[in-house]
Parts: C-alpha cells; structure tokens; sequence
C-alpha cells in the first residue's frame, strides 16, 4: 500500500456518516430464540409421545430411542423449512478450536422430481469424512473415517446468510474406533465426572439424588477496527495481530476508554449483534467499552456448559460476520496491539445441585459445610493440577498476555477475597477465632457472615478469583474455545471432590446421620479433612496484587509452576501423573491426551513460523523499501546542497542519511537471522529475531515521513473509526 492508499484509507473511514439509528424493531420477546429448535418448537411439531421421549433425552442425558429419531428429524426438517432453511449440517468443534460445518442439501430426487427430506439416520450420525482436520495421528486418512453424533442436549439452530439459511445440528466428532477428535466430546466426557463426583458428595451430606448443573458465563473481550485499515496490514490480515507498530503517542494512558460513552457507529453494532443473537436464544447481557482504544466486551448471562460453550463459538461467529457488513473488523487475536491490553475470554464457572448454587455460602450452617467442601475441593484442585490450568489456556496468542503485565500472570493462584481467606485461615487453625466481619466458624455449627459479592472486593490482577458465588478464570484468551478450560477444570475438581467424597466413606459417617441433620462426628471428621486441604494447598492462595514482580519471586518460594511459553506449558500434557488423571476419570484416553499436545505443539509452531514469515515479507517489500526511499531523498539533497554550494541545513541530512542508512544496515542484518530461524524451523529464535526486527521498524516508522509510511499506524487504527 502505498502513501496515498493509506491516507485514501483515513479519510474513507473519517467520512462515515455511521449506520441508521436503532429503529427500536428487534428484541420482540417472541423472536426470543426463533432459530432455535426450542423445547415450544418440538411441542409444536411433534406427535405428543415422541415430544416426550425426546424430552428424556434432553433433560436426563439418556440416549436417543431410535425408533422416534425419524419422527424427530422429519419435524426438524420442517420447522426449518418453515424459516428458509435447504440445507443442514452437523455443526462440530474439531480440534483447531474454531467450529466445523459440511452442508447438505434436504434434496432427494425420485421419480425425477426434487422432494425435501432429512432422514432420522442423517440426524443422529453424520459422516463428514472430514479427513484434514488435525487428529494428532489418531486417525490417518487411510483409516476409518470420522463421524459426527447429535448432541441432543445443545438444541439445533439456524444460521442465515443473505439470501438463504442452513440448519445447524450441534455435534460430536469422533474416530470410528470411538476416539473423540473434537473438543465437545471429552467436554461433555468432564461434565459427567464431575456430575458424579458431585453426586456421590451431596449423597455423602444426606441430599437426595438430583441433577448437577455446571454453569459457564464467559465475558469476550474484543477488538474493532476499519476493515480499510485491516485490509492495508498483512500482518492483520493473516495473523490477527500486528506484528509492527510503533505505539500511538495516546494509547490507554488517561483510562478514558475503559466504560466509556459507546460511539454510535460501535453501537450500532453491538445492537446488530444481539438482534442476531436475540434469535439464536443466546443471552448477551452486558456491552461496555475496554481498557485499550477500540477494545470492547461481550457478556452472556450464564447457561448451562455445554451450551455456553456452543453459544461463545456463535457469539464470535457472529461479531465477525456483523463487523464485516458494517465495514469493521473484529480481532479476537489475544494481543493485537503491542502496548496495550489484550483480551481475553473470564470463564465464569459454577457448579448447581438440585437448582442451587454449590459455591453460594447460603445462610445455614448446613449448605455453607457444603460450600467450605467445594471450595477446598476447588482449591486442592487447582493447587494440585496447576499445570493442566495453566496448559488448558496455552497458545501463541495468550503468550503475549499471559505475564505480560496487563493480564493475570502465567502462575496459576486462587483469590478468595480477605473475608473467605480469613474464614479459611480459621479452618485451617482449628481454633475458631473472630473472623475479620463476622463471628467465630465452626463447620456444621457457624453460619458464614455474608459475603460481599460486588465488584469494590474484586482482584483483577488474580487468574482464578472467587467472585462471591462462582470462580473467575481470567487466563483463557480471547479466540479460545471455552472447552478445553472447562474440560481440564471439571476433571481436576472431579477427582478432588471424589477423593473428599470417598474419604468420608472410609471415615464411616455416610449415612449415619438423622434426616436433616448430621452427626457432630460428621462434622468433625470433615473438618478435618478441610483443615488437612487448606494446610497442604494454602500455597495457591495469593489475595495480593499478581501483576508485581515480588509476587513472582514469592510464587517461586512457594513452589508454583510458572511457565511463561506455550511450549513448557503444554508439556503438563505429557507427564505421566497428569495422563492418569484424565485416563482414570475416562475424559482422555492416554492416546487422545498425547494427540492433543501434538496438535497444539504443532498449532503453536506453525502460527509462529507464518508469523516469521509475514513479517519477512512486510519487511523486505514495505519497510525497506519505504526506509530506502528517504534514505535516497536525503542523499540526493546533501548533493543538491553541494552543488549549490550551499551548507546549511546540510547537518541535519546527513543525520538523515546515517539513521536511515544503517537502519537499513541494522534490517538487513536482522532479517536474515530471521530467515535462517525461520528457515531451521526454531520457534524460539524467530519470536526474538521478530522482536529485534519489530524494534527497529518501529524507531524507523517515527522517523520516516507520515506520507511515506506504508502502513496504518496504531493512531489511526485504535482511534478513528
Ligand atoms: P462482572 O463484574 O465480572 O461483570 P457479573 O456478576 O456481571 O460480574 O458476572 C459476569 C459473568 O458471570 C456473567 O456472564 C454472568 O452470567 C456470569 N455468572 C454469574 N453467575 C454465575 C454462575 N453461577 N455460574 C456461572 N457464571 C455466572
Ligand atoms: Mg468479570
């Protein structure tokens, strides 16, 4: 892009005239969920008993009867008919952590005439072939092909694109040799663990048998930029973030974006985003502008996991299409813009039994024993498995936030809040003394004071805080599936409430308890096994500020992991303790779990090298030649000046001609290491060989004439639009 292309770009964008103002149309409570093949949809275009039968299936998780799957599809087929739909597709989340659609046509010919038809085989079982996709050498394309099976529990939905839509059913994916090559089955393989582990517990405290419902609000961060901008930056383009850019003279110094009035052309936006969303039944609650210039968030109401999970896939399918046709662009890269804050993805995660809140302290001495044993299960979990949580969030994107000083840091820490870590310090001394707020705890005797639960108690520099009623995990990135966090969390907390669960058993006070209320030995014994858990774990818990470096230090002295590249993390993937505990709980198998670290060793490796790459090529054909040119210009003037004779001003140029002459010396020198780290395939030599070459471009680029300047510059892009 040449100087004129750029500033063609300003002056496109400064000349918007913004989108028609919200008409006020949208948001019909009966267009609530209309995409969605809801429970009233099924009522309306099933027969009575099958409506039933599916409805077993949905709400208790049994298998589908085959015999109604034909019914089902049939009636699918044409509620979606009804709305435009021609064709569906089995909707899947493979393991290059985006989602996955092959579509069919309900098209059958017989008798050479087109009849519509949708079959309860083609509902149930898809088999997309799908050979590309990356299985970690589970499956070799020669093999059995992989197939896709309907996941009832997350409901099939439309997705509409200018003149038509396509019906979407969530599925699984998986090998024929049942081998799961997606991200929701061994979701839903983690949500079933815990679901027992939860169960087994509650049975343990005399609840009668229920339903667990682990519940996931995940916020987006996300950026918008001008597409005009987007399409003059090949680094954007084809690697979500800038790989040059000196920083804007104002960026997010004055903090005056973080809630900041809404720009009506962003607005207008957002509004468009939850009209569609409004129809796909996904919740959006909250909008709000972000720390950085152009840095915006999303946040649905919470929902059950799995749903949730497929709903934040949609919601960033959706910020992307809608940017698109309002002339933006919508990065969910985790670190677009060196210098300023990166996004991320809160994973705001619950566990209900029977409708209630496990991680609710609740005002009776007998729920708030139950929340104190979650909460240590949480704490043993996390303290334990600190690798796996830090693994689960492991990309090359999250690396520039992760430690980075604006985001959690890579060490892997509980925040309770003071009041909660006092209460737990009691715990773990035995001797109740005064809380901090409240009177004396006594687990089985004492209820909790009231927790604060408002936003004045938050740590924000904390990757896993306890939010009042939920736990907050703040490291996952921004364009991260929410499963693989919440795989490895279930799994881990699973096996800590187990452990507690069976402990109990051992310790013969299961069952020995008068309805409603428990033995004093029952108590005694389980507040013995919490003190045990605060005493060993306690190391996890860091109230303090996690962006200060004496908190590293301190981490370290205490023993947790920090592991600051995705490399290392992802090793967690490989020991053999951490293989056991997912083969044990049945979520990996240890050939799954060794697939998956290759997937991501090699997803991580090959986003760095296609890196190396664009930033090679931007720098040999835009920034030499931009730094060559007035490199020339200066030379040619010190010649014109001595010809004329002429002294003055001639200082100053030959300055020119050295700060552009041996910054084109110090490029050239730099982008040959590059070359050859890029060239041997070391990951790490070409992050620092695109570090050193990002330096000088980006001293260059304040020095080089804005006219001359090939790129759109971090002023323009973070703050006109
Ligand atoms: P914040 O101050 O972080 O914005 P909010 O209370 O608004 O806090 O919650 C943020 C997210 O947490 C929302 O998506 C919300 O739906 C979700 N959330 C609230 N309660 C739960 C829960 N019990 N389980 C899971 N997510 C929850
Ligand atoms: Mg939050």
């Amino acid at each position: 892009m040449n100087s004129c292309a750029r500033k063609a770009a300003v002056s496109k964008v400064a000349g918007l005239k913004g989108c028609a103002p919200f008409a006020g149309e949208a948001f019909k409570e009966a267009d609530y969920a209309a995409d969605v093949f809801t429970k009233s949809a099924m009522k309306e275009y099933l027969p009575h008993d099958t409506y039933a039968k599916l409805l077993q299936t949905i709400d208790q998780g049994q298998p589908l009867d085959p015999s109604i799957a034909g019914e089902v599809a049939h009636a699918m087929r044409r509620w979606a008919s009804d709305r435009g739909a021609t064709h569906y597709t089995h909707w899947f989340l493979p393991l290059t952590g985006s989602t996955a659609e092959k579509h069919d046509a309900f098209l059958e010919i017989k008798n050479g005439l087109p009849i519509q038809t949708f079959s309860g085989k083609n509902l149930i079982v898809g088999e997309p072939d799908a050979s590309s996709f990356p299985s970690g050498g589970i499956r070799s394309t020669f093999e059995a092909r992989g197939y896709t099976a309907w996941d009832p529990t997350s409901p099939a939905f439309i997705k509409r694109h200018g003149n038509g839509a396509t019906l979407c059913i969530p599925t699984a994916f998986c090998a024929y040799t049942g081998e799961a090559l997606d991200k929701k089955t061994p979701l839903l393989r983690s949500m079933q663990v815990l679901s027992q582990a939860v169960k087994h517990l509650m049975k343990c405290f005399g609840k009668k048998d229920d339903k667990v419902t682990i519940t996931l609000g995940p916020e987006q961060e996300y950026f918008l930029i001008d597409k005009n901008f987007y399409l003059s930056r090949p680094d954007l383009l084809l690697t979500g973030r800038t790989l040059f850019g000196a920083p804007s003279p104002k960026h997010q110094q004055l903090e005056d974006h973080y809630f900041g009035t809404i720009k009506n052309r962003i607005l207008n936006f957002m509004t468009e985003v939850e009209e569609e969303l409004w129809k796909l039944g996904i919740p959006s609650k909250t909008r709000h502008n972000e720390v950085a210039p152009a840095q915006f968030e999303l946040a649905p109401m919470f929902e059950e996991l799995n749903l949730s999970c497929d709903h934040n896939m949609l919601v960033m399918e959706v910020l992307r299409q809608v940017a698109d046709r309002n002339g933006l662009v919508c990065l969910l890269h985790e670190k677009p813009f060196a210098g300023v804050n990166g996004s991320g993805k809160h994973n705001n995660w619950s566990i209900a039994y029977g409708g209630v809140n496990l991680f609710d302290p609740g005002t009776d001495p007998h729920q708030n024993a139950i929340f104190l044993t979650m909460l240590c299960a949480v704490i043993e979990a996390v303290d334990k498995h600190a690798d796996l949580i830090r693994a689960a969030v492991a990309g090359a994107g999250n690396d520039h936030r992760l430690g980075a000083n604006e985001a959690p840091p890579a060490v892997i820490s509980i925040y309770l809040g003071d009041q909660l870590a006092d209460i737990v310090r009691q715990l773990e001394e035995g001797k109740p003394k005064r809380s901090k707020h409240a009177s004396a705890m006594k687990i089985g005797v004492d209820t909790l004071p009231p927790l604060p639960k408002d936003a004045t108690d938050r740590n924000r520099t904390s990757p896993f805080a306890f939010t009042g009623n939920k736990f907050e995990f703040r490291a996952p990135g921004s364009s991260a599936s929410c499963a693989g966090p919440n795989i490895v969390l279930n799994t881990v907390v699973a096996e800590a409430v187990e452990r507690i669960a069976s402990t109990m058993e051992k310790e013969d006070v299961v069952g020995k308890n008068e309805p409603g209320k428990h033995t004093v030995r029952f108590h005694e014994v389980l507040q013995d096994i919490l003190k045990k858990i605060i005493k060993e774990h306690k190391k996890v818990l860091f109230n303090g500020d996690g962006y200060k470096s004496d908190w590293l230090l301190e981490a370290e002295k205490r023993g947790l992991p920090n592991t600051a590249k995705t490399p290392d993390a992802l090793k967690a993937f490989t020991k053999k303790e951490n293989v056991e505990v997912f083969a044990k709980a049945g979520v990996f198998s240890e050939r799954e779990m060794t697939s998956r670290y290759e997937i991501a060793l090699e997803d991580y490796k090959t986003k760095i090298m296609i890196e190396g790459n664009c930033a090679l090529e931007m720098v040999d054909t835009m920034i030499i030649p931009a730094i060559k040119s007035e490199y020339k210009e200066s030379l040619e003037a010190l010649k014109k000046a001595g010809d004329c004779g002429v002294a003055c001003g001639t200082e100053s140029l030959r300055d020119q001609a050295v700060l552009f002459g041996s910054g084109l010396d110090t490029l050239r020198r730099q982008r040959d290491k590059l070359e050859e780290a890029i060239s041997q395939g070391k990951s790490c030599e070409t992050i620092s060989s695109m570090a050193a070459l990002r330096a000088t471009v980006d001293n260059l680029e304040k020095h080089v004439s804005d006219e001359k300047w090939p790129l759109p510059k971090y002023r323009e892009m973070l703050f006109i639009y």
